[in-house]
């Protein structure tokens, strides 16, 4: 039997999405503690990282209020990374999860993985898969593109890498560790590479536009 796997941020919900949660749940935070609605203050992040990037939306945010330590940083970072996510799948990855369900399906996932965790539990996603793997339980040199969590998925279900298909999104990650095992590989173009072409070696064998393609 075919198995089918996916990527999680950007192929089975924007992650950006998560982004904006995490910034709300920083604002509430600190809205107290700067005596600025929450509102203003997450409209503020959000403008911040459409502008910069997300690597100094914390220090900038409370730069602008003159209230900028290092303890207000890790403190935000911490309630950024520990809230629980308002996100929702894309409504194409709800109605391929509803396709597939017969199929074995898997989620593999690299990141914090406390934060990946509740990001499943977020899209109630534990019930619809196998298993979501979590690459970072399996120490940093395992994420992608080591293919070692893609090995143990072929393990379980007795299967060779010729019968599992991933879906991912990343070109420079989530392809390229798997292709010379003999995985098929299926890129959705949305999220940051949606535009980018890669080489040889880093392109799925297959790009989509929506997971209805699948
Ligand atoms: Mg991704």
């Amino acid at each position: 039997m075919p198995v089918l796997v996916f990527d999680l941020d950007d192929t089975l919900y924007p992650e950006l999405s998560y982004v904006h949660s995490g910034f709300r749940a920083v604002a509430a935070f600190l809205s107290p503690l700067l005596s600025v609605p929450a509102d203003a203050l997450a409209a503020g992040m959000i403008a911040e990282e459409a502008a910069h990037g997300r690597g100094q939306v914390f220090d900038n945010v409370l730069r602008q209020h003159g209230r900028w330590s290092k303890a207000l940083v890790a403190a935000s970072l911490r309630a950024y990374r520990q809230h629980r996510p308002k996100i929702s799948l894309f409504p194409d990855a709800e109605r391929a999860l509803a396709r597939f369900a017969d199929l074995p399906l898997y989620i593999v996932t690299d990141g914090h993985k406390e934060v990946q965790a509740r990001k499943v539990t977020a899209l109630s996603l534990s019930g619809r898969v196998r298993h979501a793997y979590l690459t970072n339980r399996y120490g940093r040199h395992r994420a992608k593109p080591n293919p070692h969590v893609f090995q143990l998925i072929c393990q379980r279900e007795g299967v060779s890498p010729a019968e599992v298909t991933y879906v991912g999104d990343n070109i420079k990650k989530d392809f390229v560790g798997i292709k010379p095992l003999g995985f098929n590989t299926v890129r959705v173009a949305r999220g940051n590479y949606a535009h980018y072409i890669a080489d040889e070696a880093h392109e799925a064998a297959r790009i989509i536009q929506s997971l209805d393609e699948l």
